[in-house]
């Protein structure tokens, strides 16, 4: 006969992740970057609202760190 145990050191580890967010150069609009890690110096990013196509400096990337999980408004 088997007993299944759940771990409960889940609740222990609180991960977050980076996110970072570009404002459009054309029309300003935030676009998020969500591997913060994996890009480089200079990077282009493609406007989610209008289609430019921007180049941006690591500096100007704004990151922020966000709970892996969000909790929703009630
Ligand atoms: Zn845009």
């Amino acid at each position: 006969m088997f007993f299944r145990t759940q771990s409960t050191t889940t609740a222990a580890k609180r991960t977050t992740y980076s996110r970072g967010t570009v404002h459009c150069g054309r029309c300003g609009a935030p676009n998020d970057l969500y591997r913060v890690e994996a890009v480089a110096d200079e990077f282009s990013v493609r406007c989610g609202s209008c289609g430019h196509r921007g180049f941006y400096r690591k500096s100007e990337l704004g990151v922020s760190q966000l709970p892996e999980r969000r909790r929703r408004p009630r």
